[in-house]
């Protein structure tokens, strides 16, 4: 793959990926499948559960949200897609979970900053890296609520008492 980033005439920083949207053949919503099947949750949390945080919940139906292990998810349908998506798209843009917006990005512990290659609209276009600081907010928004439940479970002893 040729590189991810580049810099513009005007010296702003692009990356090559471009959300193709309703244009896209393999949306990230839907149908999911374990993206990451060599890591496995010490909470057994499945990799395909959509994370709600605690600010986003009164946006959303009661009926679409279930609360496992601590956490509240969107709750899936029978064959595990999303309530929300509906004819190739999502039909609660405007109120979807900030693991949602982060998406294709990642952070990894070793390498940091990730983009997950499966999203056809990688290598796709090149966008701004000002236009995806929203992605990238609600990804951090997301780590910082795992980080915190982690710290809470090391002060209660709640891993020594389970494990
Ligand atoms: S898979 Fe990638 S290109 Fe397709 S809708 Fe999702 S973010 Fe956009
Ligand atoms: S809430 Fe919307 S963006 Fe998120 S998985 Fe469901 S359909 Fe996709």
């Amino acid at each position: 793959m040729k590189s991810l980033l580049r810099r513009n005439k005007n010296g702003g920083q692009e990356i090559n990926w471009i959300c193709l949207k309703e244009n896209c053949p393999e949306n990230c919503c839907g149908y999911f499948r374990d993206r990451l099947p060599d890591y496995l949750s010490i909470k057994g949390i499945k990799h395909d559960e959509i994370l709600v945080l605690i600010k986003e919940i009164s946006g959303i139906s009661k009926t679409h949200i279930v609360k496992k292990k601590g956490n509240h998810y969107l709750k899936l349908k029978k064959n595990r897609s999303c309530p929300f998506y509906a004819h190739g798209k999502c039909n609660q843009f405007n109120i979807r979970p900030s693991v949602c917006r982060a998406y294709p990005f990642y952070i990894d512990l070793f390498t940091g900053l990730n983009i997950d290659i499966t999203c056809p609209g990688v290598g796709g276009g090149w966008t701004r890296i000002e236009a995806i600081k929203p992605a990238l907010k609600s990804l951090i928004r997301c780590y910082k609520k795992h980080i915190k439940s982690i710290e809470d479970e090391l002060q209660s002893k709640s891993f020594q008492k389970d494990f």
